[in-house]
């Protein structure tokens, strides 16, 4: 049984739980908040949010350090959006100014809200590398953009032919919320490739008949 956590320090925690427990009954789901929780956990999702606020908590829950010594030993991450944020390399100043610390375990040159404010939200189709089926429905919130993809980084999400999504490793960032689209995909591919055994079953009704979370319904980021 593999223990998959989901960063619960602010964003959108309960999506990623509720996208998690649908395609992963099977693994044992936990929310981390402590430097304890992190140490269990197997793999890690890094939730959408507001980066800079994201930081300060990580930095004073004493999680910053941990999950830099943790990335560095090969934990898995699934980082999106504002996550992703976290995990690049190098940020250019974003148009509101204020740009959070990064991990810089992703080499990624990233923009935090390149896209445009809360009413430029948008959905996409995106491809994604490896993923069967129709393109994915990428939903962009508030999104930063990828501006460039270092030697240390493979492109994995395309919007067109841009870049929305990288992985280094086992290391993912998406500048999309595949934990808002209703569509398990994303996450079960990520595990599958990160976790040895299949996270793969039948989708469930629930999957089917989840409910889609529109980007204004998605305040504050
Ligand atoms: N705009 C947010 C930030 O820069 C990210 C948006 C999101 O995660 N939906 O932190």
């Amino acid at each position: 049984m593999s223990r998959v956590g989901v960063l619960a320090l602010q964003g959108d925690v309960p999506e990623h739980e509720r996208a998690l427990q649908d395609v992963l009954p099977e693994h044992e789901v936990r929310l981390v908040r402590s430097v304890a929780d992190l140490e269990a956990v197997d793999a890690l999702f890094l939730p959408g949010g507001e980066s800079t606020t994201i930081a300060r908590l990580l930095e004073s829950s004493g999680l910053w350090a941990a999950l830099g010594r943790r990335l560095a030993a090969g934990l898995p991450v699934l980082a999106t959006c504002a996550g992703m944020i976290l995990l690049s390399r190098r940020l250019e100043p974003s148009p509101t100014g204020r740009d959070p610390p990064t991990l810089g375990v992703l080499d990624v040159r990233v923009r935090r809200n390149d896209y445009g404010r809360q009413r430029e939200s948008f959905e996409a189709p995106v491809r994604i590398e490896g993923l069967a089926g129709p393109p994915f429905p990428g939903v962009f919130i508030r999104s930063p953009r990828i501006l460039g993809v270092g030697a240390g980084a493979h492109p994995l999400a395309y919007r067109g032919s841009e870049v929305v999504g990288v992985s280094s490793g086992p290391v993912w960032g998406l500048a999309f919320h595949p934990e808002l689209s209703g569509d398990p995909r994303v996450h079960r591919a990520f595990l599958r490739s990160v976790l040895s055994q299949s996270t793969d079953r039948p989708q469930s009704s629930k999957t089917a008949t989840m409910a889609r979370t529109t980007p204004t319904k998605m305040a504050h980021r």
